[in-house]
């Protein structure tokens, strides 16, 4: 039988948690900073979805998404995205918008999921529920709120992306 790999892509401003997004999946530790191990361009980590075997390698960035310098390599081949943006960072609410087009011309139309990010902060939030649902509307993309921090729905985000990819 045949292992089924998926190269996964996570955007979204610096600062809204996605390298802990991925720390957190394939090691489960959380950390108040992570600093991204140098060398290694992808963690992963291996899950079931209907008895099929999923290999999930999830692809951080160095931190140049705030230079706008993330590379053509990271893109290629990615075959489903996380946008996240963070409960507390309007700016990173405002840009998720144009993390999709990027992602979109470098990878054509892939599976997304549109995760908000540390949901335990939900007292400080500068993001309305209603609008952080009319954007995923408006991409087309699921909605699911996370925290890193928690542990609060980090899996679901993994695991949705996987059975639309194996359902494609
Ligand atoms: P990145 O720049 O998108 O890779 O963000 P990082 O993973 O480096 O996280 C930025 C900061 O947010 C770090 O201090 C993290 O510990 C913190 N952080 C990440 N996720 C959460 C979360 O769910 N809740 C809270 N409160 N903090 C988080
Ligand atoms: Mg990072």
């Amino acid at each position: 039988e045949l292992e089924v790999a998926l190269k996964v892509v996570i955007v979204g401003n610096g600062g809204v948690g996605k390298s802990s997004m991925i720390q957190r999946y394939c090691k489960g530790t959380f950390t108040k900073d992570y600093k991204k191990t140098i060398g290694v361009d992808f963690l992963e980590r291996q899950i079931e979805i209907d008895g099929e075997e999923v290999r999930l390698m999830l692809w951080d960035t160095a931190g140049q998404e705030e230079f706008d310098a993330i590379t053509k390599a990271y893109y290629r081949g990615a075959q489903a995205c996380v946008l996240a943006f963070s409960t507390t960072d309007r700016d990173s609410f405002e840009a998720a918008h144009s993390w999709k087009l990027k992602v979109e011309n470098e990878c054509g139309e892939i599976p997304t999921v549109i995760v908000q990010n540390k949901i335990d902060l939900i007292d400080q939030t500068v993001v309305n529920p209603e609008e952080a649902e009319l954007l995923a509307r408006a991409l087309g993309c699921r909605l699911l709120r996370t925290s890193v921090k928690e542990d609060i729905n980090v899996a679901a985000v993994f695991r949705h992306l996987a059975a639309r990819c194996l359902a494609d």
